[in-house]
């Protein structure tokens, strides 16, 4: 089959691979119809995550159908049209009981390596790296669901996949965000990234409650999305955030933020009057969590930090003081999508969402090493690329 593989840093190609097989009796194999590319994926194509190996095959959002199930799945049946959560989870162990998924101390073949990392050993992931599993993605014609009888969802008829795709990360993750963040009713919540989970991240805040919303970013296109759903928005790259904000919250801050942003962070503006720009052997650098130390920055006292952004190891910089000043509350989390299956399944039904609206690019696999640079780089308006391995 073909799929798209990660060979080094921002060298992905899109190979012939063997078919993937049933290797455990809760196995499923799942027709890929349709997959995304993440902005996780980019840390990976960036070279961020450690643990990525010449001949991964990528990729942790996508759907399709059953085409095989082990002989210990009663859930799944051939011909099962479903929708695939990222985090592959057990069902049985202390974390997933908690509702904590993405923990599941079961599904990680590689737990020793994320418990030395990390002090715990971490749910499996599709497509991401050998800290979480080294399970092959779906960024693939055909994809080894492990654990299928727990958190593949099948999906309603009359929906596209468009619309159904992503319940398997994005949307949930924005809806996590939201509810992390501790909304109440007509708060000032500010984001900070317009990129997709950004954008899921705006629409879930309003569904819970938020008052205004102000999305900060410095991509054009991805501004006036936000705009379109009713934001404010700030370019920080055009003007200063926090007195923009400070503004627009009588000199308080917003009430609650959420970081959607992660390791692609760019630095700008006011950052560099707060802290110093070293660049430490051991973690990131300030310039590369921007985001997370203007969230902190500017979220009044009091106030909630949700961070939904991916970071991989130690952070550089990280404002703890003001943290501890303000009184801040600070949630984040890889996305429990389990969670709110139902719940946003029910809003997409109900018309109250309709997540198809972030596609900016369609193509096939073939296409999709130069997919992964376009989003990237933002080309070409690019906010989230679909790809159909099959037509
Ligand atoms: P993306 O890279 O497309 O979007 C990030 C956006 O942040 C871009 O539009 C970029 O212009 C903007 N940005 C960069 N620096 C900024 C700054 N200093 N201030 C404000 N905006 C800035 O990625 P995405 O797909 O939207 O994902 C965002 C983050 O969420 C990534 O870190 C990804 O790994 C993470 N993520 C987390 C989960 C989870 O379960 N927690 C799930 C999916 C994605
Ligand atoms: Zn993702
Ligand atoms: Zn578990």
């Amino acid at each position: 089959m073909r799929a798209l593989v990660w060979h080094g840093r921002t060298d992905v190609r899109c190979d012939t691979v063997p078919d993937p097989v049933i290797e455990e009796p809760r196995d499923a194999i799942v027709k890929v119809t349709a997959t995304a590319i993440c902005g996780s994926d980019l840390h990976l194509y960036d070279g961020y995550i450690p643990g990525m190996m010449n001949g991964d095959i990528l990729g942790h959002e996508f759907m399709g159908e059953v085409v095989d199930v082990g002989p210990g799945n009663t859930k799944l049946k051939v011909g099962d049209r479903v929708v695939v959560p990222f985090t592959i989870c057990c069902g049985e162990c202390f974390f997933c009981l908690k509702g904590l998924w993405s923990c599941c101390e079961r599904t990680n073949r590689d737990a020793d390596k994320a418990r030395e990392m990390f002090g715990h050993p971490c749910g499996g992931l599709f497509g991401y790296s050998h800290l979480t599993g080294h399970y092959p993605g779906g960024q693939a014609e055909y994809v080894r669901v492990p654990f299928a009888d727990v958190a593949p969802t099948k999906v309603p008829d009359g929906f596209s996949d468009e619309q159904m795709l992503f319940l398997t990360d994005i949307l949930p993750t924005g809806y996590q965000g939201a509810v992390y963040a501790e909304i109440e009713d007509g708060d000032t919540v500010a984001i900070w990234g317009a990129g997709p989970v950004g954008q899921m991240a705006l629409r879930c805040a309003k569904m819970l409650g938020a008052g205004h919303v102000v999305v900060i970013d410095r991509v054009p296109e991805r501004l006036a999305m936000a705009a379109e759903a009713g934001a404010e928005t700030i370019d920080f790259e055009q003007e200063d955030t926090y007195d923009r904000l400070n503004k627009i919250t009588n000199g308080r801050g917003p009430d609650r933020v959420i970081e959607a942003v992660g390791m692609e962070a760019h630095g700008a503006g006011s950052w560099d009057a707060w802290g110093d720009r070293a660049l430490a052997a051991t973690g990131l650098g300030t310039d590369r969590i921007h985001a997370l130390r203007e969230c902190i920055r500017n979220v009044r006292a009091g106030g909630t930090v949700s961070v939904s952004g991916v970071f991989g190891g130690y952070l550089n910089g990280f404002p703890f003081g003001a943290a501890v000043q303000k009184g801040l509350t600070i949630r984040t989390g890889q996305c429990n999508v389990l969670n709110y299956m139902q719940t946003l399944i029910r809003a997409i039904e109900e018309g109250k969402i309709d997540p198809s609206f972030v596609i900016t690019h369609r193509c096939g696999l073939e296409d999709g090493p130069k997919m992964y640079e376009t989003f990237r780089d933002k080309k070409d308006g690019c906010i989230k690329v679909v790809m159909r391995p099959h037509g």
